[in-house]
């Protein structure tokens, strides 16, 4: 089989990967990165099928582009392709709003839900000579990693986590020959996840019982919710504003591929749901807000930023990774962003805490170990080099962008 990476092999952001053989040709997701402008992977050739892992843009942003041209099937399982359908028309009115080319129409994105096969864990689509099964990919609810069987197996991880989560249940290693795996945090490790919650919850409380508010930036799929998961016990006046309402709404429409979906349920009745301006000025008032985005370059979370920065009662926290040139980035070394075109002071105190739904380097280390494939491909990664020491008894390949490659299937 023939592997070619369209994007996302050293890179975090814009997936996209073909395999071509026995007779057809797959791409395994197709996303963007959802930058200033945007980055688009190389343009994929005309495919029998796409297999998604999961709806974060990375990874779903540039679907509908060949969905809505090929008219191809589009194996996921039904709730990423929820979720992918609310991101998809999003970055559609995002590009508008900023004036940036539209790569594909609201008509691909609808002609791509039409063409969706959904699949669930433990499902196995039948290709011919390849079967592909599902498996959890712990990530977010619905993230899938995908198993392509012909004479041996191979593995597509996607994004993964494999410690527990308040959201959803961590991987579990699958056995194979060829291991594709996310590497995005090779060389770093995360603290536990009790000991950040901890951290965070007591530092909430201490920004409510000083008179401030809580800000928390939350990406709108899978941090806003396991956020309200950890705060929903607290008896706060919380709020929570921006598409994350709706994802934990199609979350709940989908309870099988939640840890908790009692939990899930109390959190969201524990949190106001902010609708329109006139609820955001009383929210703002509030003790803790949720909101989008994460990286603070867009959504409502300005709007209580611009209203709360001058407060040093209030606080910024972050419980989300925070990429270069964004305004996310530019607080916390600056202590300053931008702001309706106008770079501003901020006051108000500033906080990371670690939430990641990524594995660590140790938790992938050990993935790897325990799925004892003969070749790891490291992919969604700038800093994959940092595996290489403790993957030596494998046969590590780091693709690179537009190199086709061959393994045995
Ligand atoms: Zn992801
Ligand atoms: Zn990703």
């Amino acid at each position: 089989m023939k592997f070619k990476f369209l994007g996302g092999a050293d890179v975090v952001g814009r997936m996209g990967m073909t395999i071509e053989g026995a007779g057809k040709t797959l791409l395994v997701e197709y996303g963007m990165s959802p930058s200033k402008p945007p980055e688009y992977p190389m343009e994929a050739p005309r495919v029998d099928h796409l297999f998604l892992t999961h709806c974060h843009l990375d990874h779903c942003g540039m679907v509908p582009a060949v969905c809505g041209r090929d008219g191809c099937e589009l194996f996921t399982t039904p709730l990423s392709a929820e979720v992918s359908e609310l991101m998809m028309f999003d970055s559609l009115k995002i590009a508008q709003a900023e004036g940036y080319n539209e790569p594909y129409t609201a008509r691909d994105v609808k002609r791509t839900m039409e063409n969706v096969v959904p699949f669930t864990f433990g499902d196995t689509a039948d290709l011919g000579k390849m079967e592909v099964t599902f498996h959890s990919a712990g990530h977010v609810p619905g993230a899938a990693m995908f198993e392509f069987a012909c004479d041996t197996s191979t593995l597509y991880t996607g994004d993964i986590h494999t410690a527990d989560q308040r959201l959803v249940r961590g991987a579990k290693p699958v056995k194979c020959a060829n291991l594709f795996i996310e590497g995005t945090y090779g060389g770093r490790n995360h603290p536990p996840r009790k000991e950040s919650a901890a951290k965070f919850i007591a530092k909430v409380d201490e920004v409510v019982s000083r008179g401030g508010t809580a800000i928390i930036p939350c990406f709108a799929v899978g941090r806003t919710q396991e956020v309200m998961l950890v705060l929903k016990d607290m008896g706060y006046d919380a709020w929570v504003d921006g598409m994350g309402r709706s994802v934990t709404g199609l979350f709940m429409q989908y309870p099988e591929y939640v840890r908790d979906p009692r939990a899930l349920k109390s959190a969201k009745r524990a949190f106001s749901e902010v609708r329109g301006s006139d609820m955001r000025r009383h929210a703002a008032k509030g003790q803790v807000i949720v909101t989008t985005g994460g990286m603070l370059d867009g959504g409502p979370v300005l709007g209580y930023i611009r209203e709360l920065k001058d407060d040093p009662k209030s606080a910024i926290l972050l419980v989300g990774y925070q990429a270069e040139d964004t305004n996310g980035r530019m607080l916390m070394e600056q202590g300053c962003m931008a702001i309706d075109g106008e770079v501003v002071k901020v006051s108000c105190e500033v906080q990371k805490f670690d939430f990641s739904a990524h594995a660590g380097h140790d938790e992938l280390v050990r993935f790897v170990r325990k799925c004892d494939p003969e070749n790891v491909v490291i992919m969604h990664s700038e800093s994959r080099d940092l595996l290489l020491p403790d993957l030596q008894d494998y046969n590590v390949i780091l693709p690179e962008l537009g190199k086709e490659f061959e393994l045995e299937v």
